[in-house]
């Protein structure tokens, strides 16, 4: 599992962390499994003390791990020698002072079932939570559950714990599903991991680099969902195409990285007002539109109004003046007949085409200004 993880932390972008953590703990317990096995072989220091303190040691690396998974900013890591140094002084305790295996069990048996009930907590309380999430979950409270038996086991009756030892059939069998568990566990991480990266590629697909406006393909993959609810519910949909003016020379005046700040200036003024059903996508070079779900044209031109004296107040200082030409055009939904249910991609075009066309009014008429959409003789007005 370490040899997986570490090869998957390899190839994976950085922005995927925890795998190495992970790797690096799946390479402490089994070395710590093997210690533990080997306490004929080896000294007590060796097999006891040095094992379980590598088991320890493991849990606070998949801990981090899933930390740096989640993104979040890791605890300084002397927090943890704090930790560390309190087991440490328990286990040398019970192994060298007064050797006994029951609180020994109690106290390593106490840390997993604390690992896997945070584990189970950190992930559960993700926003987004999909199959591999709940399987991770499933294997947290697996975990919790298995140690805690073993806590509650030991303190009821700390006699029997020297039976642990002994191969006996149940024994083995808590062995076998316990390490069957650990090994899960990896592989669970790295489902996460792998999640995170889908997710990561999917927002690379649908989304310009530039700007994070949505792209042209995914903007109409979602129009498509919009169009088929307003045909259900006889909604009308409202859309905004926006071209910023005189673009060529803007980058001629601050250069390629000006007019790309321009861009970039836009895009996040639109977002920032945009309400969050609102589709806003960079249809190519200086050209956005913004979708507007359930709006009809009085709610889109105020809305189009609402940018244009946004955009006219003046930016900041590193980003160069500029204005924009507004199209605003709306399309009514109707009700189709089960077999005819599928929109035709036609009717967007020509949608899309008649604003566009309301945006080249706006430029005739000398730009930073908005035109209506006014066809009443189209059937979608
Ligand atoms: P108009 O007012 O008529 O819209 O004039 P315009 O200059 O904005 O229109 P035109 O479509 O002729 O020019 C668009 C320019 O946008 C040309 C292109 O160099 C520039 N452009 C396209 N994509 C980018 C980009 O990603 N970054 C920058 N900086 N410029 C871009
Ligand atoms: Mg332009
Ligand atoms: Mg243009």
């Amino acid at each position: 599992m370490a040899i997986v993880l570490f090869g998957a932390s390899k190839v994976y972008p950085r922005s995927v962390g925890g795998l190495t953590h992970w790797g690096w703990g799946a390479l402490g317990f089994g070395i710590s499994g093997i210690l533990i096995g080997a306490r004929d072989l080896a000294p007590a220091w060796l097999s006891i003390f040095v094992a379980n303190m590598l088991f320890a040691c493991s849990y606070i690396a998949w801990w981090r791990g899933m930390r740096l998974l989640q993104g979040k900013v890791l605890w300084p890591i002397h927090r943890w020698y704090v930790a560390l140094t309190a087991v440490a002084a328990i286990l040398a305790y019970f192994t060298f002072v007064q050797p006994d295996i029951a609180p020994r069990l109690v106290l390593m048996s106490g840390i997993s079932s604390l690992f896997y009930a945070s584990m189970a907590v950190l992930v559960g309380r993700q926003d987004h939570r999909g199959r591999g999430e709940y399987f991770f979950i499933t294997l947290m409270v697996l975990g919790f559950l298995a140690t805690l038996v073993r806590v509650v086991a030991t303190v009821v009756n700390p006699a029997g714990t020297e039976a642990l030892l002994t191969p006996s059939t149940p024994q083995i069998a808590y062995l076998i599903a316990y390490n069957l568990l650990g090994l899960m566990d990896g592989i669970g991480f790295f489902l996460l991991a792998t999640t995170k990266l889908q997710s990561e590629l999917q927002q690379m697909a649908d989304h310009d680099s530039l700007t994070g406006a949505m792209n042209r393909r995914s903007l109409m993959n979602k129009l498509a969902i919009e169009v088929a609810i307003a045909q259900r519910k006889s909604r009308t949909i409202g859309l905004i195409v926006m071209d910023l003016d005189h673009f060529k020379q803007i980058n001629d005046t601050v250069g390629h990285d000006g007019g790309d700040q321009v861009l970039r200036h836009f895009s996040a003024l639109i977002a920032k007002s945009k309400r969050p059903q609102d589709l806003f996508a960079r249809m190519g070079g200086e050209e956005f539109v913004l979708v507007l779900p359930d709006t009809d044209m009085h709610g889109a031109h105020l809305v189009a109004r609402r940018l244009h004296v946004a955009l006219n107040s003046p930016p900041s200082d590193d980003v160069a003046r500029y204005t924009c030409s507004f199209g605003v055009g709306t399309w009514k939904g109707h009700p189709v007949s089960e077999e005819d249910s599928t929109f035709p991609l036609e009717c967007i075009e020509a949608w899309f085409k008649r604003v566009d066309d309301a945006v080249y009014r706006a430029k005739a008429a000398g730009r930073n200004r908005i035109e209506l959409v006014l066809d009443v003789n189209s059937p979608d007005q």
